[in-house]
């Protein structure tokens, strides 16, 4: 076999006022909708009375679940399944970033299965069936895919453990893209999490997973962010911010697929046990020390995928070996540069006597990325880039 590739189950609604789609969908999958969003820019915005006026006129009745942030909880996806089952919801629409969006998906799976002990089902100690709701997923940032996805990634508040999972039940059942919500990002919602999406599909281009569908994909995002990342950041405007979307949308079917590397399996932990430090910042760190530990560890075939990805990016590389492999390396750094991501984790907060626990809770619960990376790190290894990301 060369490869295997399975086609998401979503629907995919993608452009201006698609919103105004939502009843119509949302009818077709259940009566009574639980509305999860973040903790103010959905609702500021206007977005969330849209979303709920548009499931009301489709003749839903609508549960609002407010107050998801950044990093989410294990508490608050259990204060969402408990509103949820008190309401008697058979569908799940999630309006707001990844965040959001992975807590919803988690909520649909605890109301279906009736049990909010939802800490088993992401250690995968118990099953997710097809008892899960079904979902809606309307993103607001363009950057973690969670539309496109059957992954989540949740965090337990009283360890720090951030974990992701994927089941095929919690893809999303249809998602809309309106590029009028993600056009209002701020600018530096729009650079972490624009960041986020470049790291998945570089991720995902040089993951032992990698398959051709997804190559093609991956090459074409990284095009799109190249030429539109800094623009977006800069001087957004609606060309710019429908390429963010497009990529960011290439980027979760990418992942879900050919999987994310170390740069994820590490990353998740820094935003576990430092819940203020964004996902995007988190990977933005991590990112260059890793590609230099990939290029420089790896065989032909990953050398030759890096300056891929260098000429992706903008550069010129006229031959395939490891030097001109590392001007990938500088491309990501022009673009963080450019837009005004933090370059190292002590600039967020994180101190060198963590780095023993960010180790083991990467060995133990970022495996799954850890093991899609080119190269096999060992325990020394994660030290070293930890130590080189500060
Ligand atoms: P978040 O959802 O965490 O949102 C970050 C901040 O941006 C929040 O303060 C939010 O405020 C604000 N915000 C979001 N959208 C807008 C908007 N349109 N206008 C103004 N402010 C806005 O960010 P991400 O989308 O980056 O999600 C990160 C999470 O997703 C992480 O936990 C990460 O691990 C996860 N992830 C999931 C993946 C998956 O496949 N499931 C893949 C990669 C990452 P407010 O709360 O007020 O809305
Ligand atoms: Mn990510």
């Amino acid at each position: 076999m060369d490869f295997s590739f399975t086609l998401p189950e979503t629907n995919l609604l993608f452009g201006r006022k698609t919103l105004l789609e939502l009843g119509t969908r949302a009818k077709q999958h259940g009566k009574r909708a639980l509305l999860v969003t973040g903790k103010a820019s959905m609702r500021r915005l206007g977005f969330l009375q849209k979303a709920q006026e548009s499931l009301e006129n489709a003749g839903l009745k609508v549960t609002s679940m407010e107050g998801v942030g950044p990093n989410p909880t294990v508490a608050t996806v259990q204060r969402g399944i408990d509103i949820g089952l008190k309401s008697g919801c058979d569908l799940v629409v999630a309006i707001g970033g990844g965040s959001t969006i992975d807590a919803a998906k988690v909520m649909a799976v605890g109301i279906g299965h009736e049990d909010s002990s939802i800490w088993p089902y992401i250690r995968c100690e118990k099953e997710t069936t097809d008892r899960t709701l079904p979902i809606i997923a309307i993103p607001s940032t363009s950057g973690t895919g969670s539309h496109v996805t059957w992954y989540t990634v949740i965090t337990n508040q009283d360890s720090g453990e951030k974990t992701a999972y994927s089941s095929r039940h919690i893809f999303p059942t249809a998602s809309i893209v309106d590029l009028d919500i993600v056009s209002t990002m701020p600018p530096k919602v729009t650079a972490e999490t624009g960041f986020d999406a470049l790291a998945h599909v570089m991720e995902a281009y040089v993951s032992n997973r990698a398959n051709p569908v997804t190559d093609v994909l991956c090459l074409r995002a990284m095009e799109l962010i190249a030429q539109n990342l800094v623009r977006v950041f800069v001087s957004p405007d609606p060309d710019s911010r429908r390429a963010m979307a497009l990529a960011d949308t290439y980027a979760g079917i990418c992942i879900t697929s050919s999987r994310t590397i170390m740069v994820h399996g590490m990353g998740n932990t820094v935003s576990g046990v430092y819940p203020n430090i964004a996902h995007g910042q988190a990977l933005a760190c991590l990112t260059p020390p890793i590609m230099r530990y990939n290029i420089e560890n790896s065989g032909e075939k990953t050398v030759s995928k890096y300056c891929d990805i260098a000429r992706a990016l903008g550069e010129d590389v006229a031959r395939i070996d490891r030097k001109n492999a590392t001007k990938s390396v500088e491309a990501v750094l022009r673009i963080q540069k450019a837009i005004g991501i933090r370059m190292g984790l002590k600039d967020c907060g994180v101190t060198e006597d963590s780095i023993k626990k960010l180790t083991d809770y990467s060995l133990e619960l970022g495996m799954g990325a850890i093991s899609c990376n080119p190269v096999q790190p060992k325990r020394e290894d994660i030290v070293r880039i930890y130590e080189q990301s500060l």
